[in-house]
């Protein structure tokens, strides 16, 4: 991915709801999908990603499906993944119960060896459902993320102040992304991550004196004061920052 795409995606991903960086990592999701949906089911390198991972998280398994029925009309792609991977996890299963036996007297050993005061002999039977490898879908979109992110500060540290003014009309950093804005990057990019706390500071302050608003206009003694659009919105940004979710999604 050149420098110039990701520059591109951010001004867009700016214009969006939400937290920009996590915009961009959701649609490198679907990107990812759509792909895998297109012509990438049959493939064998992404079955065996899947399989390593035995599938996708709750959150990429939802949007396999979503993408596919909503563009599709159908869930075959799904339907074709989902089948393969629960003949792996029965066959796992099914070869899972001689070792438990195995694993029943290894107990036993460990036991007696316990009573001797013996170490145990190092190695434990290995869960059938445990994984290799984590969602491919995270990875391929949490990477888009970080090299945004990245590019995001790259930007701010070098031309502040037009994009401080892209930023100021977006809903901001959520809570992780400025999180990882401290644990990776506070040295490679002090003034921009600076910028980016006291930006947040700015918009919880906001957040929170509207929110107070909207919480003491529902007291009796204030009950015919009325309660503004932006105070009725306030509580939906809040949950917007620590989400990475647009407001609207509440
Ligand atoms: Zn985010
Ligand atoms: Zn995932």
């Amino acid at each position: 991915m050149s420098l110039g795409i990701t520059t591109v995606q951010l001004q867009l991903a700016l214009r969006q709801s939400g937290c920009p960086i996590c915009y961009i990592r959701q649609q490198a999701g679907v990107r990812y999908i759509s792909n895998l949906l297109w012509e990438n089911v049959n493939d064998v390198e992404t079955r065996e990603r899947i399989i390593a991972s035995l599938g996708y998280c709750p959150e990429h398994t939802l949007l396999l499906a979503s993408v596919e029925v909503n563009r599709h009309g159908s869930a075959m792609g799904t339907s074709i993944i989902y089948e393969h991977l629960a003949q792996v996890v029965i066959h796992r299963l099914e070869t899972w119960h001689p070792e438990k036996r195995t694993s029943q007297w290894r107990i036993f050993i460990q036991r007696i060896l316990g009573w001797l005061n013996i170490a145990p002999p190092r190695g434990s039977l290995k869960n059938v459902l445990s994984v290799d490898s984590s969602c491919r879908v995270c990875q391929i979109a949490e990477g888009s993320a970080q090299f945004s992110l990245l590019t995001l500060l790259e930007e701010l540290e070098v031309h502040l102040d037009d994009w401080g003014r892209l930023l100021a009309t977006s809903d901001g950093l959520c809570f992780q992304h400025l999180r990882d804005c401290l644990d990776n990057y506070l040295e490679i990019h002090p003034r921009a991550t600076e910028y980016l706390i006291k930006d947040t500071i700015q918009r919880l302050e906001d957040r929170s004196k509207r929110m107070n608003e909207y919480i003491r206009k529902h007291a009796w003694d204030a009950r015919h004061e009325a309660i503004t659009p932006e105070e009725h919105w306030a509580w939906k940004e809040m949950l917007s920052f620590f989400s990475g979710y647009p407001p609207s999604r509440f």
